[in-house]
């Protein structure tokens, strides 16, 4: 019924305005007299009360269908025993945590933009706090196993039925009542690039949930997610700092590039041994020794 209301009143208020603007039009042109004009006005402003009156009406309706629903609906009555059997049995979470990386440089930025660095940073993360995230993962787990059982009572008592008008109504009013527990927990990464008077030039968010990134930290092997963590770490930034610290030359044998090497950016104690990207962990070396080092 409302709907019907509401698209008529449309209606009307279109056909006002079009009435509306060819008078105007009209008067332009010099062919309509202001008695037209004044006409299309009061036409406008008559649909457009009655569209308000519409849905003041409407809204008017659906506020008396919730109020006799409410007492006379099975469906809410057995909707309302169901919440408070399931109310105190759902484990209140947040929804997602958001974890920001700050850059200062944009090539820095640019090189974290991925899907590979998110998951990497995020893997960290969650590792360096197993327990805590393991147990949070168990409680979503377990609200979504009693969201469940608790959606399957509530279509059991007959929710998914819609065909009348009142039923539809009886619909939007237990939708409104329904539960809605935490059942998915969300880890946000968002690569965010700081200008140096501070303020955010841009920023790219990625989004996973918590069961993901904990199989992926299952899966990895423990090292290989840090190892691929610690290497994202030397960035175009880190590496011509330390270039520049040790003088552009290999610090095992001193050549430099003008003695033709390529020189490289190498983790004294290798990541895949535990070595973590930092300065004292870092050294420039020559291509050839960083290729012994290698064989060793
Ligand atoms: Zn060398």
């Amino acid at each position: 019924m409302k709907k019907t209301i509401g698209v008529s009143c449309v209606l009307g208020v279109c056909a006002a305005l079009f009435y509306l603007l060819i008078s105007v039009g009209f008067a332009g042109f010099g062919a309509a007299t202001s008695h037209d004009i004044v006409l299309g006005v009061t036409v406008f402003v008559l649909a457009t009360f009655l569209m308000l009156a519409g849905q003041l009406l409407a809204g008017y309706y659906r506020r008396v269908m919730a109020g006799t629903l409410k007492k006379s609906s099975k469906i809410y009555a057995e909707l309302l025993r169901l919440n408070e059997k399931y109310t105190s049995e759902f484990y209140e979470l947040d929804r997602f945590k958001l974890f920001t990386f700050y850059c200062t440089s944009l090539s820095e930025w640019q090189s974290r933009n991925n899907d590979k660095t998110a998951i990497a940073y995020l893997c960290v993360v969650v590792k360096s706090n197993m327990d805590e995230w393991t147990e949070i993962a168990r409680n979503v787990e377990y609200n979504r196993i009693k969201y469940n059982e608790y959606m399957s009572e509530y279509v059991a008592a007959g929710a998914n039925m819609r065909a009348t008008e009142k039923q539809s109504h009886e619909q939007r009013l237990c939708a409104q009542t329904l539960l809605r527990p935490v059942t998915q927990f969300d880890l946000w990464y968002r690569n965010q690039h700081i200008a140096t008077n501070g303020r955010v030039r841009s920023g790219k968010d990625y989004k996973f949930t918590l069961d993901d990134i904990l199989s992926r930290v299952a899966f990895t092997n423990n090292s290989q997610a840090s190892t691929e963590y610690q290497r994202s770490l030397v960035t175009p930034k880190v590496r011509s700092r330390i270039l520049k610290r040790d003088g552009y030359k290999c610090t095992q044998c001193g050549r430099t590039a003008d003695d033709g090497m390529k020189l490289v950016v190498d983790h004294i104690v290798p990541v895949s041994k535990g070595g973590e990207t930092k300065d004292s962990n870092l050294q420039t070396l020559c291509f050839e020794c960083d290729k012994g080092k290698g064989n060793k």
